[in-house]
């Protein structure tokens, strides 16, 4: 037998971490690494912080799981406070972004049923767009390494070019039920959305009483120095999905929705074992607790600032390698010149975590409770890095 116990679907690296402190991992043999890729955008508290571990131990020792027949004041006190912080009337708790994503999928698709309209089921989607690995999320991508040998794929989605508010406007058609888009694209090379972009699918969506699906699976929960990423654009959407940064590393996703866009969402019309439950919670909770304050969120676009600059100054000194640095708040992309997973694994020699992204993005996506002592060391070891570096040779 060839095939490994773990099912061989990731390209894993030698880094083989098994404790963590702050923003710091460990490897089995004792090697440090500093982790500016937070398990993709998920530690965003860093590693072992201590109101998180605790949160999770007291809440394990008192109740882990109920089933959700039964009443949930954990859920009702978690999503009261989502609801009190964002454009949402209502939450629905996952395990994961995509099924964060399938929930708003399904929102959607019954906010047309209810109104009489089952014919409007598509989204619009946009290209390079990463909405997760379940079936309706890689229907709504159009990238054909997620999706060759899973058809057939779920019908109603139509991908069009990200950023084109006229090819937008020009998909919508009689069976049309909204948007799903990243405000910052993550997996696609942290694209940001631009602010007429956005701006218009808004005004699309009103116009032709459409759903604005955001995915904030990646952009939000503080990462951008705003507690969401649509807050930097004044546009608010009617669904959003969220998870990663929101249990800082304990499974927990979430769907919000505006009372108007959850109509269709009854008794019995959708459900999940898990989602919601106390121990999860419990660490919502706490990564609220500590990133849903104005002080915290100054200093992520705080230390954004001063790692961009830092960055930028950087850079016309290794001009054969990068091209520009890209993001917002902790959400940043070196756009290189050459192969980002090379240098990804190359600067992973040198000591640090990063995560590469298409378009040949490096992304860097530090825990949100960096310093600049941090900040200082990544962009030191960065350019030792970068001058020790030979680019692979790519010419035939
Ligand atoms: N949506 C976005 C924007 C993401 O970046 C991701 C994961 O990277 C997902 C959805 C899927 O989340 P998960 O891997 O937790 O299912």
């Amino acid at each position: 037998m060839t095939i490994t116990p773990l099912m061989p679907v990731y390209p894993r690296s030698p880094v083989r971490p098994v404790r963590g402190e702050g923003v710091y991992l460990y490897g089995e043999q004792g090697e440090k690494y500093l982790d500016f890729a937070s398990g993709i955008a998920v530690n965003a508290l860093g590693h072992a912080h201590p109101v998180l571990t605790k949160a999770i131990q007291d809440q394990a020792a008192t109740l882990m799981h109920v089933s959700n027949l039964y009443g949930s004041p954990q859920g009702e006190a978690l999503a009261q406070r989502l609801v009190d912080a964002t454009f949402a009337d209502t939450v629905f708790f996952t395990n994961s972004g995509a099924e964060a994503v399938e929930c708003a999928i399904k929102t959607a698709r019954r906010y047309h049923y209810a109104k009489g309209n089952p014919e409007k089921y598509s989204l619009i989607t946009f290209s390079n767009a990463f909405h997760g690995r379940t079936l309706g999320a890689i229907s709504a991508t159009d990238q054909p390494k997620m999706r060759d040998g899973f058809e057939p794929l779920l019908p109603g989605f139509t991908v069009v070019e990200f950023n084109d508010l006229e090819a937008a406007r020009g998909a919508i058609d009689a069976h049309c039920a909204g948007f799903l888009v990243e405000p910052i694209q993550g997996e696609g090379g942290v694209r940001m959305a631009s602010e007429e972009f956005l701006h218009g699918l808004r005004t699309l969506a009103d116009e032709h009483d459409l759903m604005l699906v955001l995915d904030e699976v990646q952009c939000g929960m503080a990462r951008t120095g705003k507690l969401f990423a649509y807050e930097h654009y004044g546009v608010e959407p009617d669904i959003m999905s969220i998870a990663k940064g929101i249990g800082g590393g304990f499974p927990l996703g979430a769907c919000l929705a505006t009372e108007k866009a959850a109509a269709g969402m009854t008794f019995g019309t959708h459900g999940s074992t898990y989602g919601g439950n106390p121990l999860a919670m419990a660490a919502g909770q706490a990564v609220l607790d500590v990133v849903n304050n104005d002080a915290f969120l100054a200093q992520v676009g705080r230390m954004g600032e001063r790692l961009r600059a830092a960055l930028e100054q950087m850079i016309p000194n290794h001009d054969h390698l990068f091209e520009s640095v890209r993001g917002l708040g902790l959400m940043i992309g070196i756009k290189m010149k050459s192969d980002s997973r090379a240098f990804v694994a190359h600067l992973r020699d040198h000591g640090v975590l990063t995560v590469a992204a298409a378009e040949n993005v490096m992304r860097i996506l530090p825990p949100l409770i960096i310093e600049e002592e941090h900040i200082a060391e990544f962009v030191e070891k960065l350019s030792s890095a970068a001058r020790a570096y030979q680019a692979p040779d790519t010419s035939d």
